[in-house]
């Protein structure tokens, strides 16, 4: 049995004193909620102070990145035992906007992935096709590419422990959510293709989350799907309530 997990990406948003207010109102609206990981992903200047008003609560904190070297001449870089060190616990990896605008390529997702995995760090991989992808009908393609590059080399453990948010990027941010449908099928197709490389038992483990316009409005139709097991929200997890509503669907 899968466990869900819903997370908020906050992307470039929140100092320290807007986070810990965040805290102070969203987690005792979901203080009670057991069957449900519920995640954080904050910039880095905020993760310590968010990790320690988080403490002894169900909220857990993720990086929106790291990069893959323990150390070294990289500017402007945090390396994932940086991350570790501060006990951050999960990762995400290759979101569209750090493909977009920062060229990450799949051959740096997957060695990020790789060495998230190794610092013992949960990743939250991002995968998904762009609108002219979708339109020219080369959605699997584009994401099969991205999973046998991305995810290469990994062992059935590791890749057990990752998990996949598949975030079509013409539904991030942009109010157009996929159906359930269209998200389902995607999932659905993720899914095969851990089986045919990692073996149908390491297939049923993997939780595959869904990203793009999420909101209280659709998630339960979202989660309702077999194949997804969860939800990365962006712009509707930046506002206490709304993104405690998407938490308790
Ligand atoms: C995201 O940031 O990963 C995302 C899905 O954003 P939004 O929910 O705003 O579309």
């Amino acid at each position: 049995m899968r466990k869900p997990i819903i997370a908020g990406n906050w992307k470039m948003h929140k100092n320290n004193v807007e986070a810990e207010d965040f805290v102070k109102s969203f987690q005792p609206q979901i203080s009670d909620i057991d069957n449900v990981e519920v995640v954080l992903c904050a910039p880095f200047t905020t993760l310590g102070h968010l990790i320690s008003v988080t403490a002894n609560t169900n909220i857990r904190i993720a990086a929106q990145n790291m990069h893959w070297e323990d150390s070294g001449a990289f500017t402007g870089e945090v390396a994932p035992g940086m991350l570790k060190s501060i006990d951050c616990k999960y990762v995400v990896l290759g979101h569209s906007e750090r493909r977009q605008y920062f060229a990450e390529t799949d051959e740096a997702v997957n060695k990020k992935l790789k060495a998230a995995l190794k610092a013992n760090l949960t990743p939250i991989a991002c995968i998904g096709e762009q609108l002219e992808d979708r339109e020219q009908g080369k959605t699997e393609a584009v994401i099969k590419q991205q999973f046998e590059v991305g995810f290469a080399g990994l062992t059935s453990e590791e890749m057990a422990k990752t998990v996949i948010a598949y975030e079509p990027v013409w539904a991030i941010g942009t109010g157009k959510t996929a159906t359930s449908q269209q998200a389902e099928e995607v999932c659905a197709y993720i899914r095969k293709l851990i089986e045919e490389g990692f073996g149908s038992e390491t297939a049923q483990q993997v939780r595959i989350q869904y990203g793009g316009s999420v909101k209280s409005a659709n998630v339960k139709e979202l989660m309702e799907q077999p194949n997804i097991d969860g939800a990365l929200v962006g712009g509707a997890s930046l506002e206490p309530d709304s993104f405690a509503q998407i938490v308790k669907f």
